[in-house]
C-alpha cells in the first residue's frame, strides 16, 4: 500500500482567490459570484435568485442583458440546469431575469 501523493497546492501563479468563483454562462468568463446573478432550478420552475440562497441546481449569468441573450441562444442555461424549456419558458425567464437587473 503506497500513500498518496498530497495534492498540489492551487494557485500557481495566480493570487489566492478568497472569493468563490463561477463562469458566466453567457461568456464563460469566470467572475466572482457576487458579480454575477444566479439562476436556480428551483421545485417551482426555473428563476432567478438575486440573492443566491435558494435550494437547486444554480447557474451564473452576468447582469448584462447580452450575457443573458446569449446564454439562451445558446442553449447554454437550459444544458446548466439539465432542464428542458420552451421557448414560452425562456421568454418568461428571460423577461425575470432582466427586471432583476434594473
Ligand atoms: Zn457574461
Amino acid at each position: 500500500m503506497r500513500t498518496r501523493p498530497s495534492r498540489p497546492v492551487p494557485g500557481n501563479g495566480k493570487p489566492s482567490a478568497r472569493k468563490p468563483e463561477r463562469t458566466c454562462i453567457g461568456c464563460r468568463v469566470r467572475r466572482p459570484k457576487d458579480e454575477l446573478l444566479r439562476v436556480v432550478r428551483g421545485p417551482s420552475g426555473v428563476h432567478p435568485d438575486p440573492r443566491g440562497k435558494a435550494p437547486g441546481r444554480g447557474a451564473y449569468v452576468h447582469r448584462d442583458p447580452r450575457c443573458v441573450r446569449e446564454a439562451i441562444r445558446r442553449g447554454a442555461l437550459a444544458r446548466a440546469l439539465r432542464v428542458d424549456l420552451s421557448p414560452d419558458d425562456l421568454a418568461t425567464l428571460r423577461g425575470e431575469i432582466e427586471r432583476e437587473m434594473e
